[in-house]
Order: structure tokens, then sequence, then C-alpha cells
């Protein structure tokens, strides 16, 4: 059974019954464009890449030397050439039993040809006879020759009319290269999600201004940005909202109109909450969740408009914003991409220290992880651990994960870690 995000009320949530609402929500991906290939880099392939051709196009030669069709077991070491193939051309004639050619890496091999030896252990004879010059090789340590070697089959890579990428992969180069080897100059790619994202907080600052006595710099919105930007979504940023019902509803307003998602940050712990609370609940319907997870409590959820655009009003402490991102705002924008299996990458690492968490829930730590030299992971954090500290994300490679059933982890035992990667 599947829960509406709305059914959840004040129940503290489990990470996964978090993560199981949020797929509810959004089951479907954007809708896709078509994209030069060299464009589409990073990019969510939005159907699958069914290749035309085979790859390699022809049976083709491995290796420069000479291609062969195989003689048979009469021990014969001493090969006729009947002329010469460099990739880019084709050999017109039919190899029989006995008969070689010589040829460069990739070019197709002649019909009748099985077999390539390469020049390193040829020996290049010429020599006359009535009908003319000849030209011969001899074949050194012939018995080391096996039939079929260093040939490559037409098709091997990819037979033509198969899948060579699924619907659903984020294009990185070795996919461009694929794709282009398939001769396609355009992807088709689920459309970039537009994404608002806006500050909350009397207090929140924008960098480049006078800072107020009681003031601070809004980083939320910049590293927001910067998260977004990486998953390939484009950025409407719509500013700093003071803690005030009517902007931040006139804000929501705005966003559904030109958004897929809005994500705040800022305005939703106990007290300014209400606030927030009626500006959503005017301009969409909203569920407030706990999620038993540190940092990152509490997290508004729910959607706006007629549309039921997905909204996320995060934490304003910086480390919560980026954790809770990564954790519950990445999934759905995925899921909106089109990556529907996608899951953070997870490592296992030892506890080069002791570390804290609560019974109950998840506890993520800043860490820093590296391997020792007989190839084991070991990790420890960043220090000081408050979610107000962004210098902790700055130092640290990695989240230490602390599974909600543990009650702390003990020097030496063994931890689970998301690595940065992608987008951090
Ligand atoms: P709030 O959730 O609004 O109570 O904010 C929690 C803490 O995060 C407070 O110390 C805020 O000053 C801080 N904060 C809120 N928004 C931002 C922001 N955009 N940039 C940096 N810090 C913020
Ligand atoms: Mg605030």
């Amino acid at each position: 059974m599947s829960l509406s995000c709305f059914e959840l009320g004040e129940r503290m949530l489990s990470v996964d019954e978090a993560l199981d609402a949020l797929r509810e929500l959004a089951p479907n991906s954007l809708e896709s464009e078509s994209v030069s290939l060299s464009a589409s880099l990073d990019r969510v392939l939005a159907e699958d890449a069914i290749s035309p051709i085979d790859v390699p196009q022809n049976t083709n030669a491995a290796m420069d030397g000479i291609a062969m069709s195989w003689p048979g077991d009469n021990g014969q070491t001493r090969f006729a050439l009947q002329g010469e193939v460099l990739a880019g051309s084709r050999f017109d004639g039919r190899l029989s039993p006995g008969q070689a050619v010589t040829i460069t890496t990739g070019a197709p091999l002649p019909e009748g040809a099985d077999t390539v030896i390469m020049s390193e252990q040829l020996l290049w004879a010429q020599e006359e006879s009535q009908e003319g010059v000849g030209r011969w090789v001899e074949v050194q340590q012939a018995d080391r020759v096996r039939r079929g070697q260093n040939v490559r089959e037409a098709g091997e890579d990819i037979p033509r009319g198969t899948k060579a990428l699924s619907a659903g992969t984020r294009l990185k180069p070795q996919h461009l290269g694929l794709l282009a080897s398939l001769g396609m100059i355009e992807a088709r790619v689920v459309r970039r999600p537009r994404v608002a994202i806006f500050s909350t907080g009397d207090e929140v600052t924008a960098p480049g201004e006078t800072l107020p006595a009681a003031g601070i710099f809004d980083s939320n919105r910049f590293s927001l940005h910067g998260l977004l930007t990486r998953l390939g979504c484009e950025v409407i940023d719509l500013g700093i909202l003071a803690d005030d019902f009517t902007y931040i509803r006139g804000a929501l307003e705005e966003a559904t109109q030109k958004a897929d998602m809005v994500i705040t940050s800022g305005g939703v712990s106990v007290g300014q909450a209400d606030l927030t609370r009626k500006a959503l609940d005017d301009t969409g319907r909203l569920g407030f969740w706990r999620i038993a997870i540190r940092p990152g409590r509490p997290l508004a959820f729910g959607t706006l408009g007629e549309h039921e655009i997905p909204f996320f009003g995060l934490p304003g402490n910086p480390v919560a914003v980026m954790v809770t991102f990564l954790q519950f705002v990445q999934p759905l924008l995925r899921t909106l991409l089109g990556e529907h299996q996608w899951q953070p990458r997870r490592l296992t690492a030892i506890a080069d220290e002791p570390l804290q968490s609560r019974q109950g829930r998840v506890d993520f730590l800043r860490g820093v992880y590296a391997c020792d030299d007989q190839g084991r992971l070991h990790v420890r954090t960043t220090g000081r651990q408050g979610s107000g500290i962004l210098s902790s994300m700055v130092a640290a490679n990695c989240l230490i994960e602390i599974e909600a059933a543990r009650a702390g982890v003990a020097q030496g035992e063994t931890v689970t870690l998301q690595p940065f990667g992608e987008l951090t």
C-alpha cells in the first residue's frame, strides 16, 4: 500500500516512507525534446536508442599484418599475398584456403578470410617467377597462430536492431561517443525541469548588500542553484522574501505559473511555520513532514496550483538544505527526468572514530573517506556537525549515513557513506 503525502499528517516518517510518498507524486517524466548530440551531455535519454547498424559494420582486422584464409592443418607457414586492404577500402576478391592479403587495423576482412596475424610475427619476401614478382610472407612461430584470432566480428559491439542505450540514461561522454558510433546526430532527451527557488527570512540578506547587524547572507539560494544546475534543471530565481504572508503567497502564485517545481528554504521551523503554512494552503495542498532524519527537520512538502506542482519547503540551515535536497528533492527531480531507478551511490567504510547518532532516525554526518594501503575504505567526520556549519560540507567528500536502527557507531565498526559525486 502506498501513502498519499497528504495522509501522513504530523506523524514522524521514516526516510523510506517519505521517499515512497514522493514517488507517488511524480509517477511520470516530463516531455522530451531533440537536441544535437554535442549538446546532450548530462541530459537524460527519453527513449531507448536502437542501433540501425551493426557496430562494427564489417568483420575487420584488430591488428596490422595479414588476413588469411585458414589453410587447414597442413603446416603451411608461407603465404602468397593477393593484395592489400587499408582501413577505408575493401578487397574485391575472395581468398581461398592458404591465401592472404596485407591488412591494416580496422580494415574489412576479405571474403574467405578468417584469421589475422600481426606484422611483428611476419617475414616479408619477394620472389621472381614466370608470372612476375610475387610477394610472400613467412609466419614465425606459426604454432601459436589460432584460427579466428585478431578478428573483430561485425556487430560484436552492438548488433543491428538491439538496444544500445536505455531510456533514463544520463548521457556521459562515453554515451555520446556510442550514439555517434550509430550515426546519430541528435538525441531525444527529457526537457529540463524548471525549478523556482526563493529564500525566506527577514534576516536573510543578498550577498552584495550591506549585512545588517542581525543579518545573515543568503547562502541557500546559491547552493540550491548549483545543485539544480548540475542536475540539469533550469533555475528560476525568485530572490529573498521577507517573512510576510502576502509576499510569500504572491511568489508562490507566480512560481506555479512557470515552474515544474518550487523550492523554498527557511520559514518552516516552529513559529514561522504557521505563516508559510497559511500561504501554502492558499495556493496548494500542503503536508508538513517530520522525517526521522538529522539534519533536516521539519520539511514542508505538498503541491501548488491546479497542476499540482511539487513543492518543497526546506529548512533554513544551510547544511540541512543540502542534505534534504540530496535525499528527497534529488530523487523526485530525477524521476521527473526519467531516471526512475535512481539511488544514491553508497559505499561501506571503517569508522576511524566513534560516531554519534540516535536510534530511530537517520543521521547524516559530513565525512572524509580515504582508502588505506590494503584497499580498505576509512572514514572520519569533518569535526563540528552543526547544521549551520557550511564549511563542514566544504571539508567533506561524503555524507556518512547512519541507519535509523543504530544508536551510534564505535571506532572500527563499518558505516555506510554516500560519496560526493555528480552534484557535490
Ligand atoms: P528558519 O528555518 O527560517 O528558522 O532558519 C533556520 C536557520 O537558517 C536560521 O539561523 C536562519 O537564519 C538560517 N537561514 C535561513 N535561510 C537562510 C539562507 N537563505 N541562507 C543562510 N542561512 C539561512
Ligand atoms: Mg526564517
